[in-house]
């Protein structure tokens, strides 16, 4: 099924962030959410993940409007993966996987078979079932970003959303983890939606993008027909010239001297 949002406007006080916005993701595949700063990208994510009340519009799952859904009801649907650095330092590597599992545990919060189950395949994974008993403030920044991919793994939904999920990560790190993110979508057919920083990352891993600007889609399609020299210049006031990728053959951004 897919992820539709439809005609989605976030308000913060007057201010209109998100203006009658419309999007779908499909089972499968990744999709970029790119756009210069201030444009939405974050309350996009925050708005779908039912972080910020939604002013009008629907943002729905199959038959499901999440607008209206508990958080337990929402969270057995969408995944999220905040920016880096985001994790209690207090809490071992399994306890804060186990937290992707809240929202099918009863009051008392204990875990039972299919919980631990679920836990050990995100942290196998993501690459960090040696990690299981360390604590948080002990880990890599790549690491940390690992545990916030399990943690949102763990809850088994079909949607994942992430929220610029490389900042602060080298890149090594950021390619690793961006293959992760794109393997697993297939591999479990998950709908993706990613906010994202860097143009020629977006080309290399993301199906589709998403291009905001001033709280609505300009464009949105395949990496090649979105990032181009007038998309990309009008949106990020900024002139850039395009070149191919050798072998994928993607649009890869150069910078121009002004
Ligand atoms: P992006 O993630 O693309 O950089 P944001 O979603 O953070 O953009 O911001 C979109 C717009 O909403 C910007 O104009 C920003 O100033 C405004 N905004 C973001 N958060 C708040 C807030 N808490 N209160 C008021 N305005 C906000």
């Amino acid at each position: 099924m897919n992820l539709e949002i439809r005609n989605l406007t976030i308000r913060y006080g007057r201010k209109e962030a998100l203006s009658m916005l419309n999007l779908t993701v499909s089972p499968g595949e990744v999709v970029a959410l790119i756009g210069p700063n201030g444009a939405g990208k974050s309350t996009l994510i925050q708005g779908v993940s039912g972080l910020l009340p939604v002013y009008s519009g629907e943002v729905c799952y199959g038959a499901q409007n999440l607008t209206t859904l508990s958080n337990a009801e929402r969270a057995r649907i969408l995944g999220v993966v905040p920016q880096a650095r985001q994790l209690g330092g207090a809490f071992s590597v399994k306890q804060t996987v186990m937290l992707g599992r809240t929202a099918y545990m009863g009051w008392l919060g204990k875990a039972r078979l299919e919980d631990e189950v679920a836990v050990e395949w995100a942290m196998q994974q993501t690459g960090i079932e040696t990690l299981a008993h360390r604590r948080n403030a002990e880990l890599s920044g790549g690491e940390q970003q690992r545990v916030l991919l399990a943690r949102a793994l763990a809850g088994r939904t079909p949607v994942l959303l992430l929220d610029e999920p490389t900042n602060h990560l080298d890149l090594q790190h950021q390619i690793n983890f961006l293959s992760l993110v794109r393997t697993l979508t297939r591999q479990e057919n998950l709908a993706v939606l990613m906010a994202m920083h860097d143009l020629n990352q977006v080309s290399t891993y993301a199906d589709r993008v998403a291009l905001l600007v001033d709280g609505s889609v300009k464009a949105v399609g395949k990496p090649n027909e979105v990032i181009t020299v007038e998309n990309v210049g009008l949106a990020y006031h900024t002139p850039i010239e395009i070149i191919y990728h050798p072998t994928y053959h993607t649009p890869l951004i150069l910078p121009k001297r002004n």
